[in-house]
């Protein structure tokens, strides 16, 4: 089933991962308390999401904001139909993560060396090596083990990342036994064109495979690239309530999509999302009040437009 769009037709469902109490908040400055954290994610957790990133484990010392990530998974109250994640760069991380109760893990890594040493002070060979190791313990643990790949349309370090890069390590990643991999445009360098390109590529070096995107709003192309990811199929994507995550390389620019505006968006092309807007909205100021300042958001200033004329 399909929507129709112009002369072509998009996917009629979209499906999200809310990344929020993790890649939003570890970019942060203010660090939220444990039980705000699980305010955050009980909340999240009625809008209807059916995948919530709840933390990484990683170095606390690197990433103070994530620190509590065992408590948080210690303490959730697990809404039924709702998968509770976690990220980590090494095999200590997806051990840490499984003890914890994740009910799903994602390696991460970059697509480009300068990013990978500047995120995790590994090469990326050095990150591939983990790869298996943690594919064989979270499998054995009867839980989905999946990767992002970063900088997969461009490096703040390095500049344009080469598609046929890209291709390889997802290809590697496959091998080492990724069920999905997460293509990450983390500092917002894509533009549509460019994701037709990549997912095109993608599609054509792995065509059953599924594939999921990570889109940035740095550079205000972020609903573009969802449209442009739509018309090639793609139906799987990660956002932050309130669209809160700056990019750390371009203070007070707004860096992950915007979960609310992203549903506002699709809602009314007659996508449908599974998620209750006004909750996600209601979720976002509150966020607004825990962290002391406004959220990038713009569906929340400007209200839901069906609405407006009741
Ligand atoms: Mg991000």
């Amino acid at each position: 089933m399909s929507v129709p769009y112009g002369q072509t037709a998009l996917p009629q469902r979209v499906s999200i991962r809310e990344v929020g109490p993790r890649d939003g908040l570890q970019n942060e400055s203010v660090i939220l308390t444990t039980a705000n954290k699980l305010r955050l994610i009980d909340a999240l957790a009625a809008t209807g999401l059916a995948q919530i990133e709840v933390g990484a484990f990683v170095k606390a010392e690197n990433v103070p904001q994530m620190a509590d990530t065992t408590e948080v998974f210690a303490s959730l109250t697990r809404q039924p139909g709702v998968k509770y994640s976690a990220i980590a760069p090494n095999v200590l991380g997806a051990r840490r993560a499984l003890e914890a109760g994740a009910d799903m893990v994602q390696v991460f890594f970059s697509a480009s060396e300068s990013h990978n040493q500047s995120n995790v002070n590994m090469s990326v060979e050095q990150s591939l090596a983990n790869v298996a190791d943690m594919s064989a313990i979270v499998r054995a643990a009867n839980r989905p083990f999946d990767a992002v790949l970063s900088v997969a349309f461009g490096c703040p370090f390095e500049g344009h990342t080469p598609i046929e890069r890209v291709l390889e390590l997802c290809g590697r990643l496959l091998d080492l036994g990724a069920e999905e991999v997460t293509l990450g445009d983390t500092t917002g360098m894509a533009h549509p064109s460019l994701v037709q390109q990549v997912v095109q590529a993608f599609q054509v070096r792995f065509p059953r495979q599924a594939l999921r995107l990570h889109l940035h709003s740095a550079r205000g192309a972020g609903l573009a690239n969802i449209l442009a990811a739509l018309q090639l199929g793609v139906s799987e994507f990660d956002s932050s309530i309130g669209g809160i995550g700056g990019c750390p390389f371009a203070p007070g620019a707004p860096g992950n999509l915007c979960t609310e505006d992203m549903t506002h968006m699709l809602h009314e092309m007659g996508i449908h999302t599974g998620l209750d807007l006004p909750a996600l909205m209601a979720t976002a100021r509150m966020l607004e009040q825990m962290l002391g300042h406004e959220v990038p958001s713009q569906t929340i200033k400007a209200g839901i437009c069906k609405h407006l004329t009741g």
